[in-house]
């Protein structure tokens, strides 16, 4: 199939389970473009994806001056903080809020720039070992050291399904996110506003979106399967 059949695709599999779980479709798709090519990104540009994700920080780099009109772009990888200073001012949303010294990194950046950073939280709610992210438990904690950044805004919460094929288990981690999203946004901190959850990839949106979540991030769904370029 074609990236624009791709991704008419994916738009009427999520209208329809909006429809399903009788919910407004707002959900937003985020177009996963790591190792894929310009010309592949600029085709998804054209059949209505207004938002694509990247993971690493060299290779939206590379691309960011390439690809006009410019869309929203997501960082939505583990951020090293010695490179925030090449993204911090050129990214929408870094999904990947995940340690308080990255924090502090974008703070001071964004003070000396005076500008705003937009965030989500991520969130290792499986509690794998190789996953990044904050620990459920851990979350409240955190959100309270933030009090002091400023210029750091958290927009909501991110997770990584589980790595694995129990359809329940993957389901109830999205379930506890939800309400761990619901439990922060009545705690009402400043400048966190849980607007997001962005939850839900090429294998799990469906059941992602059945549980709340606003905001997909679809690589090989759209652009098929991923050759690794290296870099
Ligand atoms: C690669 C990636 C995705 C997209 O994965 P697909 O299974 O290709 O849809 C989503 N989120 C993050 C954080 C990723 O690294």
């Amino acid at each position: 199939m074609s990236i624009r059949d791709n991704i008419l695709k994916i738009k009427e599999n999520i209208d329809n389970t909006c429809l399903k779980t009788g919910r407004k479709n707002d959900v937003k798709i985020v177009a996963v473009t790591k190792y894929v090519s310009i010309d592949k990104i600029l085709e998804s540009l054209k059949y209505g994806i207004d938002d694509i994700g990247e993971n690493k920080v060299q290779e939206f780099l590379k691309k960011v001056d390439h690809i006009q009109p410019k869309p929203n772009y997501h960082f939505i990888g583990h951020l090293q903080t010695n490179k925030v200073k090449y993204i911090y001012d050129k990214v929408d949303l870094i999904q990947s809020l995940d340690r308080i010294d990255l924090a502090d990194e974008l703070e001071k950046r964004a003070n000396l720039a005076d500008i705003r950073v937009n965030s989500l939280i991520q969130i290792n709610i499986s509690r794998e070992s190789t996953k990044f992210g904050i620990k459920e438990n851990e979350v409240f904690q955190f959100i309270e050291a933030l009090q002091n950044h400023k210029h750091l805004y958290v927009q909501g919460l991110m997770t990584i399904g589980s790595n694995t094929e129990d359809k329940a288990k993957i389901r109830s981690d999205f379930r506890k996110m939800y309400n761990l999203s619901e439990r922060i946004k009545s705690k009402h901190y400043d400048r966190v506003s849980m607007d997001i959850l962005s939850m839900g990839m090429t294998d799990d949106y469906m059941i992602a979106i059945e549980e709340g979540s606003n905001m997909v991030r679809i690589g090989t769904g759209i652009f098929g399967e991923r050759e690794k370029m290296g870099g």
